[in-house]
């Protein structure tokens, strides 16, 4: 059986974002924050090989905690705009691993 999961990802300012981890393997790796550009500084792979939360790869991880709350206004439709995301400290939960 082939290894399934999600790797979860924070950017040295907090900026929390998630890739598919087989993607990653065979194809390209994402090492910049996709908001600011900055390196992604800690990972947490997510193990799904046995099916816990597949179907859910925007659910986030246990322990996240903003610093900074998104940022964002409502539009004339009802929206919520996000124009800053929230910003995340890095859980000391021992899922996180620096990324070299
Ligand atoms: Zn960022
Ligand atoms: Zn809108």
């Amino acid at each position: 059986m082939s290894y399934e999961g999600i790797n979860h990802k924070l950017c040295a300012n907090g900026h929390y974002s998630a890739a598919d981890a087989m993607t990653e393997m065979y194809e390209s790796r994402v090492a910049l924050c996709y908001v600011c550009q900055a390196a992604i500084t800690h990972e947490f792979a997510q193990d799904q090989t046995n099916g816990d939360d597949v179907g859910n790869p925007h659910t986030l991880p246990p322990n996240l905690e903003a610093f900074v709350k998104a940022k964002g206004e409502r539009c004339n439709l009802g929206h919520f705009h996000v124009t800053e995301p929230e910003r995340f400290d890095v859980p000391d939960d021992g899922l996180w691993k620096a990324v070299k």
